[in-house]
């Protein structure tokens, strides 16, 4: 029997777990003295092995036959000899944008921090961008413009069991990250008080003391509403705010036209709820703001964030103890995902590409001139969106695109237009499957490499087990290309190499992972960045005696409600939101092939008042239609859910082939959490499990 401490393969909290092994046997346990988790995990976590050996697990490279138009199995070197060959030949032909590379939220730092040199170093592209771009990106863009520095919270999570009052905008923790909601029992059991604001009433909303149910794309108005009450109320904390912020007069200014009667017709929050909220937290000595993807995925995410800074800086909070503004990161490694180049327009250590400085000090580790290095490229949609036009061929690492992108029809069209698409990964995803070349990759417990998790904790996920003959780790397939592209500079394949090296490259910057290395990790529980030293203690808690900005001050951004990209109207009445649930992860390429988990398909949640409007009952299938596309599916008839919008979880193909690509023109985050929908039946007993309605099934 051995035991291996390690970190689950999903969400962004990242729960310590123990991996025993015994033989061929691999089991998930406890590791109850890890800090983030204590021990729990939710169901992803228990059945994490459930992929291993898994009967669809990809084991050797496969090629598309141009003859037949199938996949066939290939040799490594059949396969990256060809890669290499065809990118050679495209660039050549139309120089070196003509590649793109899209990486994925979920792939180790050292994974990122490679993608990132591939791109930049070997192929010389700007078009890189990742998926965390639907997913942080909002949150980030805010977070530097307030603070000056992007660390998803700037506390450790567990601060929150001691603040007052927690103010969850967006986010449903509960149910997304279950060991997560003991902070929020803690935080009550303390005396504090939970506030959950959501267009569903979630079961984060079943824990909390209040409950705000404001219509989906009105968190902005929101905030506005609570500024203004609090101003009026001469409840900002004017001392702090004169001595740590600037820019709160504008932000007053605007909000003084939010009077409480606008906020209820536009938010749908009653102005007595609203005042009862703005007094609690004029009271309350620490308030904590905490938003996540239900603010964030929006065309005004970015605004909408700043909307609730600014509350939480007018009340003094940022930098207090136990109190302030965070955003709960989502997936794995989201965070350190965009610290280290994968991003268009960051380089390693959150440094920025267009920074002459920033340049200099990376070009030198990597070994090449400054000049170089490509400049900033596109975000991930506007990216896709060039594809078949302005770029020909496509590098996907750790993503699945065809399921997770916004507008995903058009998205999927793209990708066909595409002279190369080549997809690493576990299994033959719905990406994969498009693929030219698909190459098989480790997986998580076969491999090792370290996480950032939503707290800036950067936690190492060690190798278990030996992964199965004919895969290769991403490390391995980035090398290879490398060498095969004539690359300079040196690509490392061992992860701690690697991880040396980039501390070396985040030296000085923003993201400093220079004094963290794997034996710290495993000696501390994880090392909070910024580390700049192996003597340094690492940084649990910003912001106590400055901001990371010029003049150390926080910026309050004066920001203004516009509401959501696509009104309603007679033909598209009511609001589509889309979500996760428990059972399953992300675009579910591999939480719906783990067999203990349950796979019960995409759904359409409304409420009674709708269903019965459309003479929909509870199991029937109902479709649901936008302007991008329809998807046919059960009906989840339940009252927990504004009778004007209808949820469907995006796991599945399906949800987002209706919902919108407006980008947020401050962070390229879609619109995901909003667009205008009908709802309607559907014919009885055809209800497609995988997202497609019969027709198109049939077709
Ligand atoms: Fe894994 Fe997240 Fe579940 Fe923890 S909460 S076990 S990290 S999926």
């Amino acid at each position: 029997m051995t035991e291996t401490r390690t970190h689950c393969p999903y969400c962004s909290l990242q729960c310590g777990m123990t991996l025993a092994r015994e033989g061929r046997r691999l089991e998930v346990r406890a590791w109850p003295e890890f800090p983030v988790n204590e021990g729990a995990l939710c169901r992803k976590g228990w059945t994490a092995t459930g992929l291993r050996g898994h009967r669809e697990r990809l084991t050797t490279p496969l090629l598309r036959d141009r003859a037949t138009g199938e996949l066939r199995a290939a040799s490594w070197d059949e396969a990256l000899d060809l890669v290499a060959d065809r990118l050679r030949a495209l660039q050549a032909a139309h120089g070196p944008d003509t590649v793109a590379v899209f990486g994925g939220g979920g792939l180790t730092n050292e994974k990122a921090y490679q993608l990132g040199k591939l791109a930049r170093v070997a192929l010389r592209t700007s078009r890189i961008d990742y998926n965390g771009r639907w997913c942080m990106s909002s949150a980030a863009s805010a977070a530097n413009q307030a603070f000056g520095i992007d660390r998803g919270l700037p506390f450790p999570l567990a601060d929150v069991e001691d603040t007052d009052v927690l103010v969850l905008v967006g986010s449903n923790l509960a149910e997304t990250m279950p060991p997560a909601a003991r902070h929020l029992d803690r935080l009550r059991a303390n005396g504090g008080h939970v506030v959950v604001v959501d267009p569903r009433r979630t079961p984060t909303a079943d824990r909390a003391d209040t409950f705000l149910q404001p219509v989906p794309g009105t968190d902005l108005a929101l905030s506005l509403g609570l500024l203004h009450l609090l101003d009026a109320a001469g409840a900002v904390d004017e001392e702090y705010v004169a001595a740590r912020t600037t820019g709160l007069d504008a932000a007053r200014r605007t909000a003084a036209a939010w009077w409480p009667e606008r906020v209820e017709r536009v938010t749908g929050v009653p102005v007595a709820e609203l005042r009862v909220l703005a007094e609690r937290l004029a009271a309350a000595g620490r308030v904590t703001v905490l938003t996540a993807r239900g603010a964030e995925q929006h065309a005004q995410g970015t605004a909408t964030v700043l909307g609730w800074i600014n509350v939480a800086l007018a009340l003094g909070m940022p930098g207090r103890p136990h109190a302030g503004y965070g955003c709960l990161t989502g997936q794995g490694n989201g965070q350190g995902g965009r610290e280290h180049g994968q991003k268009s327009d960051q380089l390693p250590g959150y440094r920025m590409i267009d920074d002459p400085a920033a340049r200099e000090h990376v070009a030198r580790v990597w070994g090449v001139e400054p000049a170089s290095l490509p400049g900033k490229g596109l975000s991930a949609y506007e990216l896709l969106e060039s594809l078949g036009t302005g770029s020909r061929a496509l590098l996907v690492f750790g993503s699945n695109i065809v399921v997770s992108a916004p507008n995903a029809t058009h998205v999927a069209e793209r990708l066909a237009a595409l002279d190369l698409l080549v997809v690493a990964d576990l299994v033959l995803s719905e990406t994969a499957a498009m693929a030219d070349v698909v190459l098989p990759v480790t997986q998580w417990a076969e491999e090792t490499g370290t996480m950032t998790n939503l707290e800036g904790r950067v936690v190492l996920r060690e190798r278990a087990v030996a992964p199965p003959d004919g895969v290769r780790s991403d490390l391995d397939v980035i090398a290879g290309l490398a060498a095969r592209l004539g690359s300079p500079g040196v690509f490392a394949t061992d992860p701690e190499e690697v991880f040396a090296e980039l501390g070396r490259a985040s030296a000085g910057g923003r993201a400093d992972y220079a004094g963290i290395s794997y034996d710290r990790i495993r000696a501390e529980h994880g090392v909070f960045w910024p580390c700049p030293t192996p003597e340094h203690p690492g940084t649990s808690r910003l912001f106590a005696a400055s901001f990371a900005t010029p003049d150390g001050r926080a910026r309050c951004v004066d920001v203004d409600h516009a509401g959501p990209a696509e009104p309603l109207d007679v033909a598209y009445p009511v609001h589509l939101t889309t979500g996760r649930v428990l059972a399953q992860y992300q675009s579910g390429a591999q939480t719906r092939r783990v067999r203990e988990l349950p796979d019960d398909g995409p759904f359409v949640e409304l409420h009674p008042m709708l269903a019965d409007r459309i003479g929909a009952h509870d199991g029937e299938p109902v479709v649901v239609s936008t302007r991008r596309g329809q998807l046919t599916a059960p009906a989840r008839v339940v009252a927990t859910i504004r009778p004007d919008t209808v949820f469907v979880p995006f796991h599945w193909v399906g949800a987002n082939r209706l919902t919108h690509d407006a980008l947020d023109p401050m962070s390229g985050m879609p619109e995901f959490k909003v667009c205008a929908a009908a709802v309607g039946l559907d014919t009885p007993s055809l209800v497609p499990r995988d997202g497609y309605s019969t027709t198109e099934r049939a077709s």
